[in-house]
């Protein structure tokens, strides 16, 4: 190692010729091709397949990495794991995107020529949907070989393939059979253009709708005409003191169902989506209803109408009621009405003497009984925040906080007829439902994240869908079964659990089919076909079967006269002839086989085998996804494993990560900072590629792609790589002993060599604990950075004492080795390339397995001696830095006997009897004879509980451990290099204990000394 030609030389690595290479070697011993070994534990990767509609880019490569680290990390640990991939077809977006394509629509045409580099020629294919899809399919298949993913292609399939649309029906005849799936009228977000509901997959930006039903409280004008309000909290009505109406907007007069009301002219197209029987009369402009009355349906007074800016058409109704003593925002604006004289000005006689009507106490807020007008809840919120005006931001909080404490700890007023002494909880239910049964209220659904827009641009509204099929989310016996199977699985990070939990109680029907696109027709009406979030979910088991569809033992119908294979391969099954019968007993063991062998003219031994291949596989151990998936996709993939397989064969574990940014923004085309993923390996390297993705942050962070951390990343691999050469270079230096002529007993161990030994063993231990918990940020932080830092100080040390023996070669080869086998996971391309150098030649270094920890080559002497002496150095540079005296003679002094019992006596204190108190501490200490010299000096015991509180806790259960530790020794040992730091090699070095009666002591620091901080005299 000492080899300084070697050292400085660096060998350019070949990024591309070492990629191709593992990638042939991979491909040609199919080591990612796994059959059930009934031998071996199973391990079942899966992550979402991807929507072939663009390539892949640096964002969707995060979790697909995750996941390929983990079925590295799994395999490396013994586990026969199973990865494989599929493509979702499924849907309108392919469509969408094709008929742009063909209406010639310049933005996508530039973002594929620019962005994908598409060839025009191919382009022009595009308008042919399935063109699209298979062409992103190739692409994105390429990059995640590209990309070293370990995965099993035999097993790859398209969501329009013919069997698994039988696989597909199958899951919704089973969901129908148990009552999961109804059909009804519920509301659904809904594109106008298309004429087709509307969720994540289907919106740009893909965002789900969200919604919210509304009460639409009905206040009558004196000419009859009703003026609906929307609002979330009903039980206010009781609290009303006026409507807000904004005097600019034109609303209009229409013939509802059998009643005639004034709304805003998007509430008039939005209430036909929801069913009612909507005509326009006139047009009518706020300001012609300001000043006016209208009567309150339940109290039966007359409220006014007042002129508000801040109303919005496309809100609601554009007209609502204002509730000043429970809502801030109706309290501030009514304040700032009273002030706004111009406005009250432009319409006569308009009084504003409205006061707010509490109608609800909580413990927050008890209402004085002796005064007539008591300050109301809203009033006091507004001076608890300071609030100036209706724009102030602190509005928002002030209404959160006042709405939750009223939610859940408020209780009705006198005020409120027969509701007094309710809860609101409750109140607001039954409130809403009587004035709905008494006809003085409505619902209304409102997206609550608008706009949404469709894929084709259109703005998307909530329709209340007739006769549609929805699957029953909403079920109480289904929720439960979901939450059974949550409760087992492991979630990680944990910390998202409530996350899941929150959207299993939230969901509700579902509507599950489309009338146009991509996908499997609904069985039970062939109208429809099955939406893109509804055919994804339990899939995971499909790769079973498309196994023996790829390898042509289940011949899709289409082929079976082509192809004449009969001979090489059993050729068994035909899609056509399997039935529900067949996947109940694959999937659910159900049924007879014989039976279904005969009935479905399967193979009896093909039908086992499937079976037997199912069973072996499934659960699946983890399910890696997004963390934007958990509120549809990774909730529904719970809701339907649990009603259709059995128990054992629920899901185990979920995997959630966060997005990535390009240097800090979110990636955007119109920032144009998507690099495709090819692009960037391309560039950069796969395993840079890979590392950069995962070493910004932990699981749900948003991780930062950065070009400076992948090229800081790059050349750190470098110096790994070219620390290897090196390293074989030497074992091969003619002269110098060979590894395999060397037994451990034979060689010399230094105490450096114990060392680092001892630390790779601490660093097995934590990595192993990162990858179990999925922590890689930290994980790999250890692997590229920690280790390196002890290799440096490792170097330093046997550079200082000039050691040229066959123990270093030794200690490198262990500690190297067991660094690369916990890179592999992560960089699989350069790990495989550097241990065919420094391992095992030729075998993949998968098959060299995940380090084990060896407790015997814990060293703690080893540990705490190079402690002391990084800790020496320090305290001596920072000596000399002060004083700036160039060293001649260094005099170190350790501690005395008495003051080591001490410490120990102390340590053991803190750390066993958890005491830190210093009086407890001094009388401890006082009892025992050995130590009671204690109090003669209570600074020293001060500084020694001081220094054992400030050192990390594994040093001082390291500590505890040592009873016996000879500091003399290890700065014996390291005198060269003590000397070398001190800035003058020539530099003499004196040691002394602090009980030595001979020692040179011109000053008396000897006394300052403790134990492990000893003292430093300098001439
Ligand atoms: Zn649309």
């Amino acid at each position: 190692m000492n080899n300084n030609n070697n050292d400085n030389k660096k060998k350019k690595i070949e990024w591309r010729l070492i990629e191709e290479k593992w990638r042939r070697k991979w491909d040609e011993q199919k080591i990612f091709n796994i059959d059930p070994d009934f031998s071996k534990k199973k391990y079942f990767i899966t992550v979402a397949y991807p929507y072939p509609n663009s390539p892949q880019h640096i964002g969707h490569g995060r979790t697909y990495t995750l996941a390929d680290v983990h079925a590295r990390y799994m395999r490396m640990k013994g586990y026969n794991v199973l990865f494989p991939m599929g493509f979702h077809y499924t849907g309108t977006p392919i469509l969408a995107m094709s008929r742009r394509i063909a209406a010639g629509d310049k933005e996508l045409l530039e973002t594929f020529q620019n962005t994908y580099h598409v060839a025009k020629d191919t382009i022009k294919s595009f308008v042919e949907p399935i063109k699209i899809a298979s062409y992103f399919h190739n692409e994105i298949k390429l990059g995640m070989k590209e990309m070293g993913y370990s995965i099993d292609w035999r097993r790859e399939f398209t969501t329009i393939d013919k069997l698994y649309s039988k696989f597909i029906s199958w899951q919704f005849n089973t969901l129908r059979n148990k009552g999961l799936i109804v059909q009804g009228s519920h509301p659904v977000g809904w594109c106008p253009k298309d004429q087709n509901p509307v969720s994540q997959h289907d919106t740009i930006g893909d965002v789900e709708p969200d919604f919210n039903e509304y009460t639409l409280i009905k206040f009558k004008l004196d000419d009859g005409y009703i003026v609906p309000t929307a609002t979330l909290r009903p039980e206010t009505i009781y609290g009303v003191t006026n409507l807000w109406v904004n005097p600019k907007v034109e609303y209009v007069r229409i013939h509802i169902d059998n009643e005639r009301w004034i709304v805003s002219k998007e509430a008039a197209r939005k209430l036909e989506f929801l069913n009612h029987n909507v005509a326009i009369e006139s047009s009518i402009y706020g300001r012609e209803i300001v000043g006016k009355y209208v009567e309150d349906p339940v109290r039966k007074v007359s409220i006014p109408l007042y002129p508000a800016s801040f109303v919005e058409s496309n809100n609601g109704t554009g007209i609502v009621m204002s509730v000043p003593a429970h809502a801030p925002y109706d309290f501030q604006a009514i304040e700032d009405l009273k002030q706004n004289i111009s406005l009250r000005n432009e319409f006569v006689e308009l009084k504003v003497d409205v006061i707010p009507i509490t109608i609800i106490g909580s413990e927050d807020y008890t209402p004085d009984v002796n005064n007539d007008h008591p300050i109301s809840p809203a009033a006091k919120m507004i001076m608890k925040y300071k609030i100036k005006d209706q724009d102030d931001p602190q509005l928002e909080k002030a209404t959160n906080e006042l709405y939750s404490q009223e939610y859940y700890k408020g209780k009705m007023l006198q005020n409120t007829q027969k509701y007094v002494g309710m809860p609101v909880s409750l109140a607001k239910d039954r409130i809403k439902k009587e004035m709905i049964l008494s006809g003085a209220a409505d619902v209304m659904f409102e997206l609550i994240n608008k706009p949404v827009r469709c894929r084709c641009g259109t703005e998307c509204v909530v329709k209340l869908l007739n006769d549609q099929w929805f699957l029953n989310y909403g079920d109480e016996k289904w929720k439960n079964l979901a939450h059974e199977c949550l409760d087992k699985m492991d979630i990680i990070p944990e910390e998202i659990r409530q996350e899941f939990n929150y959207v299993i109680d939230w969901l509700r029907e579902r509507a599950c089919a489309r009338k146009s696109g991509l996908g499997t027709k609904l069985p039970m009406d062939h109208d429809w076909i099955i939406e893109s979030l509804s055919d994804s979910v339990i899939y995971m088991s499909y790769y079973i079967l498309a196994k023996y569809v790829n390898n042509n033992s289940i011949l899709d119908g289409d082929n079976k006269l082509m192809t004449n294979t009969a001979n090489d391969v059993d050729v068994v099954a035909i899609v056509d002839n399997l039935n529900d019968s067949f996947f109940d007993y694959i999937f659910l063991g159900n049924g007879n086989a014989s039976h279904i062998a005969v009935e479905c003219k399967i193979s009896l031994s093909l039908l086992e085998e499937i079976r037997n291949e199912f069973s072996y596989f499934y659960p699946l151990d983890a399910r890696h996804s997004g963390r934007d998936l958990i509120q549809n996709h990774l909730s529904f993939f719970i809701f339907n494993h649990a009603a259709i397989f059995r128990r054992e064969h629920w899901p185990k574990k979920i995997v959630v990560n966060g997005s990535v940014l390009m240097e800090g923004k979110k990636m955007s085309k119109s920032l144009a900072n998507i690099i495709p993923l090819r692009t960037a390996i391309e560039e950069y390297s796969a395993d840079a590629v890979r590392l950069a993705m995962l070493g910004s942050a932990e699981l749900l962070q948003d991780a930062d792609f950065s070009f400076d951390a992948i090229k800081g990343i790059r050349s750190t691999l470098d110096d790994i790589y070219n620390m290897a050469i090196n390293y074989s270079t030497a074992k091969l230096k003619p002269g110098s002993s060979l590894v395999s002529s060397m037994t451990a007993s034979e060689m010399k161990r230094e105490i450096e060599d114990r060392w680092l030994v001892s630390r790779l063993q601490n660093y097995i231990t934590d990595i192993t604990v990162s990858m179990d918990k999925s922590r890689v940020r930290k994980a790999l932080h250890d692997i590229l950075y920690m280790f390196d830092q002890d290799l440096q100080w490792y170097k330093k040390r046997i550079n200082a004492k000039n050691r040229e023996d066959s123990a270093i070669v030794l200690t490198l080869s262990i500690f190297l080795k067991s660094r690369i086998r916990m890179l592999a996971p992560f960089a699989p391309f350069i790990s495989e390339e550097i241990w065919q150098i420094i391992g095992d030649e030729s075998h993949s270094i998968i098959f060299a397995g995940w380090p084990n920890v060896n407790e015997d080559k814990r060293d703690l002497v080893a540990e705490e001696s190079e402690q002391l002496i990084i800790n020496i150095i320090s305290d001596l540079q920072n000596i000399l830095k002060v004083t700036k005296i160039s060293p001649v003679k260094i005099i170190i002094y350790t501690s005395a006997g008495w003051k080591q019992k001490i410490y120990q006596k102390i340590l053991s204190f803190i750390l066993l009897k958890n005491k830190t108190n210093f009086g407890d501490i001094m009388k401890q200490l006082i009892k025992d004879p050995e130590t009671a010299k204690a109090k003669n000096d209570p600074k020293l015991i001060r500084n020694i509980v001081e220094d054992i509180l400030s050192d990390p806790i594994e040093a001082r259960n390291r500590r505890l451990k040592l009873t016996v530790f000879d500091e003399i020794f290890p700065l014996k040992d390291a005198k060269m290099l003590l000397s070398i730091e001190s800035g003058n090699a020539q530099a003499e070095i004196i040691l002394h204990s602090e009980d030595d009666t001979q020692k040179y002591d011109p000053k008396e620091k000897s006394k300052y000394s403790r134990p492990f901080k000893p003292a430093i005299y300098i001439e």
